[in-house]
């Protein structure tokens, strides 16, 4: 199989993504309930009982919220950095099968290799995540890898640094700065908190980051986490430009609330 992944929703009402390997089977955030989750797994034709594992890479509801539902399914581990787990933990009634991992360490789950670092959100200790599987020198599972980057206010450079040796990258384009302002419905606090340093990632921002790693390795880009009201295909697109037929690699973008059929790097 090599590798293959799956957005599951995304948006502000939650975000979770599927990745699947020869003997792995995890999620990539659980930001929906469980329920909801359940329906998702069985229209990717798998089910809670056949998941391993969650990994977590940040507390609010819109990534965690589906952990809630884990009573029913004590076998899958939940992975998390400590503040993370406390943070989640201190809402439930029940305890999942915390597997606590600290932030900038690597190790491995089964066939995979993840690797958290630090993203500047406003939440405990937020993480991204990159996962590989198989080996560069191995002609029947090459060396396959996916980054997970959502909910960041801005890009460090280490971030950057972890984005480079990966094929497929998954990262939020939240907002469009103008239309940010010029909305209605939110307050000015929400909007400072959510333009700053420690919010979400704007499509500029997005664009300075693809423009300034612009990797070779790069098969598949997916903008992800995108603001229903205050982002558009549009704004996306003008920011983007000639960008894309530059890096040339695919590119979804994915609809607030929807999610990708299977994506998949063998
Ligand atoms: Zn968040
Ligand atoms: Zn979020």
């Amino acid at each position: 199989m090599g590798m293959r992944f799956r957005i599951l929703g995304s948006g502000s009402a939650g975000n979770a993504a599927l990745l699947q390997t020869d003997t792995s089977s995890v999620l990539v955030d659980a930001g929906f309930s469980a329920r909801k989750l359940r329906q998702m797994l069985h229209e990717a034709g798998t089910a809670w009982e056949k998941i391993d594992a969650v990994f977590l890479t940040h507390e609010h509801g819109d990534h965690a919220a589906g952990v809630d539902g884990l009573a029913k399914h004590p076998h899958v581990q939940v992975f998390a950095n400590a503040a993370t787990a406390r943070a989640v933990q201190a809402k439930l009634e029940h305890r999942p099968a915390w597997q606590i991992f600290e932030t900038g360490a690597r190790f491995r789950f089964r066939d995979l290799e993840v690797q958290s670092f630090s993203v500047p959100h406003d939440a405990q200790e937020p993480v991204g995540f990159t996962f590989a599987s198989g080996r560069d020198d191995d002609l029947f599972a090459p060396r396959r890898s996916l980054a997970w980057l959502t909910d960041l206010g801005h890009i460090p450079q280490h971030v950057k640094e972890h984005l480079r040796d990966v094929d497929v990258v998954a990262v939020e384009s939240n907002h469009c700065p103008r239309l940010l302002q010029a909305d209605l419905k939110r307050p000015w606090s929400t909007k400072q908190r959510i333009s700053g340093r420690h919010g979400h990632l704007s499509n500029e921002g997005v664009r300075e980051l693809l423009e300034s790693v612009a990797s070779p390795r790069w098969r598949h880009i997916f903008l992800t986490h995108l603001s229903r009201d205050c982002n558009s295909l549009d704004a996306i697109e003008s920011v983007l430009g000639t960008l894309r037929s530059r890096l040339s690699c695919g590119f979804s973008i994915v609809a607030p609330g929807g999610g990708t059929p299977f994506y998949d790097l063998a």
